[in-house]
């Protein structure tokens, strides 16, 4: 278990800057408070998942175990993001994210089944903001937590994304590498932003083309590696997105 792999950043360092922003410490519950809604039938899974993001990311983590009483929770109190398990007693998690949408816009983080498609293509048709396929890692749901929380809350601030030699500004769409500007296309420039976002997080073909193109792009995986291999040779740096056999890719950050 990697939970002690990263330990908490104490309050007051806020002002630093930061390499990443996909893993800046802005976006957790101790900037602003307010809960996190864990709705998970599994004992196992949930003590893991509870224990973690309150222990390395500091939230505030409200688990409960079924649909029912997690609507109820979401009428009683505000929470900042609801992760929520497909599989559950009584209304299942699909019903669950239809009713939250029906009146609100929180972030909804699914938990899928592992390659069930159908199922997370019907999660984010429902209008859940992303998905985790089980089985997962405490670290990976956090990393993805984070990176919907910036996406919902980014304000109007310019978005400069950097890892390694490289700085993305996501208003003015320019990338640089050591300070000299490259030429992307849109679609290698949202898959560098993509992978940005996801430093040191593997990610799968499928998930790149459903972040990247759209789910219902029917070119097939293929293009993800036609992509990739572009921008690493336009990035001059073949060791930055490394190809995770029988995975994806993954950035590694520094
Ligand atoms: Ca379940």
């Amino acid at each position: 278990m990697s939970s002690a792999s990263r330990s908490s950043v104490p309050s007051g360092s806020g002002s630093e800057p930061r390499r990443c922003r996909a893993y800046s410490d802005d976006v957790t519950a101790k900037a602003t408070g307010g809960a996190l809604l864990l709705v998970e039938d599994d004992d196992s899974i949930g003590r893991l998942v509870k224990q973690y993001l309150e222990q390395q990311d500091g939230w505030r983590v409200v688990w409960l175990r079924t649909g029912e009483e997690a609507l109820s929770e979401l009428r009683g109190q505000p929470v900042r993001v609801v992760v929520l398990d497909i599989g559950l007693p009584g209304i299942d998690g699909f019903e669950v994210c239809r009713r939250i949408r029906a009146g609100s816009k929180v972030p909804i983080v699914m938990l899928t089944a592992r390659d069930e498609e159908p199922d997370r293509v019907a999660g984010l048709e429902l209008g859940a903001d992303d998905y985790v396929s089980k089985p997962f890692s405490p670290r990976e749901l956090s990393a993805r937590i984070k990176a919907i929380l910036r996406r919902a809350e980014r304000g109007t601030e310019d978005e400069v994304l950097t890892a390694r030699e490289i700085v993305l500004r996501r208003d003015s769409r320019e990338v640089t590498v050591a300070e000299a500007p490259i030429e992307l296309t849109s679609k290698e420039f949202d898959l560098l932003a993509c992978f940005l976002e996801h430093p040191g997080i593997v990610l799968s073909r499928e998930r790149l083309l459903d972040l990247v193109w759209g789910m219902t792009y029917p070119g097939g995986t293929r293009t993800v590696d036609v992509h990739v291999a572009q921008l690493r040779r336009k990035l001059g740096d073949p060791e930055g997105i490394r190809t995770v056999r029988g995975a994806g890719y993954k950035l590694i950050p520094a």
